[in-house]
């Protein structure tokens, strides 16, 4: 038996700890899947790892060894009393008892880096399934300074954020994945690694965020518009998808648009490149 199973049915049976399903509680209890993410993060003494959902402290412990400071955000206040237990004689640990969508993550992040030796900013997270989507928009459409996302979600949402766009198991969300980041699988993990089991299987995934946008577009808000739009009735040809939503004005513009940036006029939305979305954009704000 692994010490991280031990360890948390022991914290679990003194803190009298049922996992709460409505807020995703699924505890990991492999040591190699906690070993493989920390390892993957690459934290160093002069990084900022913030944990969103520390739960028991399972990742935290290992955290705490490696990064320079750690700011965990835990909803639950049942887990507030075992982390702080645990982790209060660790003088790089600090914790937030609040829901991560409503935590203002950027001024966090700057007042860490004025006041400390702070380098790179790292998320590092387990995430609460039940949010997996908004909690990743918010990290990266927020513009935080982060260095790396690296996060266990359910795998079938795994494939489509890493998915390279134009590519198989694309939705729209891949395309702001990939403008702002460099995503990569780290590694695939069976139920049986948590306590209770999920009902799907799980992936560790890491975002490298990008200094650079590998597009030039003139407004990144319209053409996410735009993307939304064409993704919304994936069945239909782009041209009419994006007729349809008023994109375009009307079906000539479209057209004329698509004849200009080289797009067959039956070309179906998941087959484009994110470029091809970047030029569209451009010549609809023209
Ligand atoms: N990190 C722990 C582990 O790996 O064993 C627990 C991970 S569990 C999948 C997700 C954690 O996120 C739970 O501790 C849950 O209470 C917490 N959580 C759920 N919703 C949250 C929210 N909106 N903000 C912050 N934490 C949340």
């Amino acid at each position: 038996m692994s010490n991280i199973l031990e360890d948390t049915k022991f914290i679990m049976k003194k803190y009298n700890i049922k996992a709460n399903k409505s807020l995703g509680q699924n505890f990991l209890i492999s040591e190699e899947v906690v070993e493989k993410i920390v390892e993957s993060s690459q934290i160093e003494k002069s990084d900022l790892v913030i944990e969103i959902g520390p739960g028991l402290g399972t990742l935290t412990k290992y955290l705490l060894e490696k990064a320079g400071k750690v700011i965990c955000i835990e909803l639950d206040t049942k887990m507030i009393n075992i982390l702080e237990d645990r982790f209060s004689l660790y003088d790089n640990f600090s914790l937030l008892n609040k829901d991560v969508l409503k935590v203002d993550l950027k001024k966090i992040i700057s007042e860490e880096k004025k006041n400390s030796s702070i380098k790179k900013v790292k998320i590092v997270a387990n995430l609460p399934y039940y949010i997996t989507t908004p909690i990743i928009m918010k990290l990266l459409e927020e513009e935080l300074e982060l260095d790396s996302i690296t996060v266990m979600i359910q795998k079938e949402v795994a494939d489509r954020l890493i998915a390279i766009p134009g590519e198989k198991e694309t939705g729209a969300i891949t395309y702001s994945v990939y403008y702002y980041s460099k995503a990569e699988g780290i590694l695939e993990v069976p139920n049986n690694s948590f306590i209770p089991e999920p009902e799907v299987t799980s992936k560790v995934i890491k975002l490298n965020i990008r200094e650079n946008p590998p597009v030039n577009v003139n407004d990144k808000k319209m053409m996410f518009k735009v993307i939304k739009n064409a993704f919304m009735q994936r069945r239909k040809t782009l041209l009419n998808a994006l007729t349809n939503s008023k994109i375009f004005k009307s079906k000539e513009e479209g057209i004329e648009i698509l004849n200009q940036t080289g797009l067959d006029i039956n070309i179906r939305a998941e087959k484009l490149k994110i470029e091809d979305f970047a030029n569209i954009t451009n010549k609809i704000l023209k």
